[in-house]
């Protein structure tokens, strides 16, 4: 089968889908994303997604020619093109081609770019991860000061995680000047106290406010356990009972290593196994 990619109105052939090379998103990632799970052939809280981009949009001033309305439409064509059962959906919105000028290109002359692209992944093999869980190390948080905007902007993200892989870690924790964990590279970033208490850092502008940590919320009240949200320190983590990282494309996933030291015995944490399994119980599907 023949994958497709939706660049601006057409669907492309993987191979030939291109982008301008001065579209505003290879210049300056002046690009907002969003990225929605796809499980059993469910869009997983597209809604959610959807309105984060809206508000990421709006954060960086960028209105679209186009409504966003018409994006599921979109997405759900392309899941079927490409025939995705599990995996994920990837949204892109850039502020068009234009001239390459740090100021932003007139917009009634600039169209936005918009591309999405659907993938299949392999389902059991993060359900075979989760079960033994992933290390993760912790790095200074070097990003810029307004991570809460889903930005294309991600090279202190991909350093971090290529520093990780290099230490056979899965994630890089990232912590603030005062040495609190703020979340991960492409995660938030949790620990359970003694008490079975989840905590979190706040949804600041540090932060990346997470739909899958949204959907923990919304799971935990549902078990009652108790959330709380508050930054907590490398140091406190490493004390922690359990740990996990929610992305939507990871879910819930144990974290059993910080900086080597475990956690949980090495083991992945029952509570956290417990919140991935009845995660989509308290999710929007979208089919
Ligand atoms: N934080 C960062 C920096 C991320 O890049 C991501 C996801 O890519 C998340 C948190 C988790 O967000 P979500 O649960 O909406 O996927």
């Amino acid at each position: 089968m023949s994958r497709t990619i939706y660049v601006n109105g057409s669907y492309q052939p993987y191979d030939q889908a291109t982008l301008h090379v001065e579209d505003r998103a290879t210049l300056f990632s002046d690009s907002v994303y969003e990225v929605v799970e796809i499980k059993n052939g469910n869009l997983i809280d597209q809604q959610d997604h959807l309105d984060r981009l809206a508000r990421s949009l709006n954060e960086i001033s960028l209105t679209p020619d186009f409504s966003l309305n018409t994006i599921p439409f979109i997405i759900r064509e392309s899941v079927r093109r490409n025939r995705v059962r599990n995996g994920m959906v990837y949204i892109q919105v850039s502020r068009g081609v234009a001239k390459r000028d740090f100021i932003f290109p007139n917009p009634d002359m600039t169209p936005a770019t918009l591309i999405i692209f659907a993938r299949s992944s392999n389902f059991i093999a993060k359900e075979v991860q989760a079960s033994k869980g992933i290390k993760v190390i912790t790095m200074p948080d070097i990003r810029w000061k307004r991570p809460d905007i889903k930005t294309t902007g991600l090279l202190a993200s991909v350093l971090a995680r290529q520093t990780a892989k290099g230490q056979g870690a899965a994630e890089a924790w990232l912590y603030d000047e005062n040495g609190f964990i703020t979340e991960g590279a492409a995660s938030n970033a949790w620990i359970i106290n003694e008490q079975d208490e989840l905590i979190t850092h706040p949804a600041t502008t540090a932060i990346l406010k997470g739909i899958t940590r949204e959907g923990v919320m919304r799971a935990a009240k549902q078990l009652q356990l108790t959330y709380i949200e508050r930054p907590f320190t490398i140091e406190e983590a490493k004390q922690a009972k359990e740990a996990f990282i929610t992305a939507a494309t990871n879910l819930v996933m144990p974290v059993t290593h910080i900086d080597g030291d475990p956690l949980n015995n090495g083991q992945s944490g029952a509570v956290s196994l417990r919140l991935r399994h009845i995660f989509h119980e308290f999710a929007q599907l979208t089919k």
